[in-house]
């Protein structure tokens, strides 16, 4: 399934297909099986993260020169898509760490590249990425956690909330208010590589959570963390603007998430359909029962298909990064909560128990309409291309 190299417009590179196919085979003889255990522990892979170092899965959205792959924004969503097929968890590995490295990539000197980038593209040190506080979510302008500037060193003190991987990252760039008299909200910001081992850096709770069980959420306390000016990223007062040219790159990889768990279900679906008879054949022979298939795949081939495009229009520098952006992660995250749900009503009751995935893709799949800014946010991202004058 999906092993065409063809996506309408979308043509594959031989790269990205040997790419996409090797991570196929790592994910169905590595990942598949861990993935049951991982939801039920609630345990960080470790395992699973040293794989992915071992194997240069890590290495594939950096640049050649800092020991990357140098590969684009659409291998990048392979790799997280085929990941994604079996574990939300393990495919959000992938896209943290990028969604961490962003900023430095953006806004990052040459010399704070060849500081921290080598580090992530190897697997050895994880970042983390921190906007979100309790009370300020779509809302990035409400940030309270402040730096302050005390000779070469910013002073960092306030908290952050649901930080995906803090607490097993080596870094984690911190947006925080350094400019609080600004003339716009949106200059008050600035980002600021943070190392968690700097005395004051503190991981104050773990959230117990739906689903993607075993990707760590984590509460931050800053507590007078001291970290030297030439950890910023950027100048001061870019954050928000930093963090907005993060998440046009960022929110493809949450869209591949969800490619990859309606696809994973709808193979799950399929599967069971020719298996589980019920008055004398298969359920797969009854028309209800293809008509959800049906239409779980031309969702799902619809969305990927908008993925891939937007992953090369971004990568091609368009004018609308943002609106593309925010409309493969709108489509994708919607369908594959549409997906996951018929996955479950195809199984029947057995599609409620943990005996099979589909249940806790369904949980996995929620997640993608929240993250990386919610539906609702994204749509407001579309419907502001749309409505502003060109
Ligand atoms: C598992 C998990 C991992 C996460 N990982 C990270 C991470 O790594 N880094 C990070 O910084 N954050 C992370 N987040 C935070 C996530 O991005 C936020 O939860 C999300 O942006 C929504 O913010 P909120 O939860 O405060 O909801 P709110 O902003 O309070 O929204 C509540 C509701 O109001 C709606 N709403 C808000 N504003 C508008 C509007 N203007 N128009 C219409 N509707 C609106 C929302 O769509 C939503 O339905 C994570 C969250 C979770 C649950």
């Amino acid at each position: 399934m999906a092993s065409s190299p063809v996506h309408g417009s979308v043509r594959l590179t031989q790269d990205q297909i040997l790419l996409r196919d090797a991570v196929r085979v790592l994910a169905n003889e590595r990942v598949a099986p861990r993935a049951a255990e991982i939801d039920k522990t609630g345990e960080f892979p470790q395992d699973l993260r040293r794989l992915l170092a071992a194997q240069s899965v890590f290495a594939i959205p950096f640049a050649e020169r800092h020991g990357g792959l140098g590969a684009d924004l659409l291998t990048l969503a392979l790799a997280i898509e085929q990941l994604s097929r079996h574990c939300a968890t393990t495919g959000l590995m992938l896209a943290v760490q990028a969604l961490g490295a962003i900023p430095i990539q953006v806004a990052g000197s040459e010399e704070q590249q060849e500081r921290w980038i080598p580090g992530l593209a190897s697997g050895e040190k994880m970042i983390a990425f921190a906007l979100t506080e309790a009370d300020a979510g779509s809302d990035p302008g409400g940030i309270r956690t402040r730096a302050v500037r005390d000779g070469d060193e910013y002073v960092i003190t306030g908290s952050k909330r649901f930080i995906s991987h803090a607490s097993v990252a080596d870094y984690v760039v911190v947006f925080a208010v350094t400019n609080p008299d600004a003339d716009k909200p949106s200059r008050r910001l600035s980002a600021i590589l943070v190392e968690t081992n700097r005395p004051g850096f503190k991981v104050t709770r773990l959230e117990h959570k739906m689903g993607l069980r075993g990707s760590p959420t984590a509460e931050l306390a800053f507590d007078g963390v001291r970290v030297p000016v030439g950890n910023r990223l950027g100048a001061e007062g870019q954050g928000f603007a930093i963090a907005m040219q993060t998440f046009e790159r960022s929110r493809p990889g949450i869209a591949a998430q969800a490619v990859g768990i309606a696809q994973g279900a709808l193979e799950v679906a399929a599967k069971y359909a020719t298996e589980r008879r019920q008055f004398g054949k298969p359920i797969g022979d009854l028309q209800m029962v293809q008509a959800m298939l049906a239409d779980m795949d031309a969702g799902t081939e619809a969305a990927r298909h908008l993925l891939y495009t937007a992953c090369q229009e971004i990568e091609a520098g368009s004018p609308e990064a943002a609106r593309w952006a925010a409309i493969c992660k709108l489509v994708a995250g919607d369908n594959a909560m549409r997906v996951t749900t018929d996955a479950v009503q195809v199984l029947g009751g057995y599609g409620y128990v943990e005996d099979f995935p589909v249940e806790r893709m369904m949980r996995d799949a929620k997640i993608t309409q929240l993250y990386e800014g919610t539906q609702q946010i994204q749509r407001l991202i579309v419907a502001r291309s749309l409505l502003s004058p060109r």
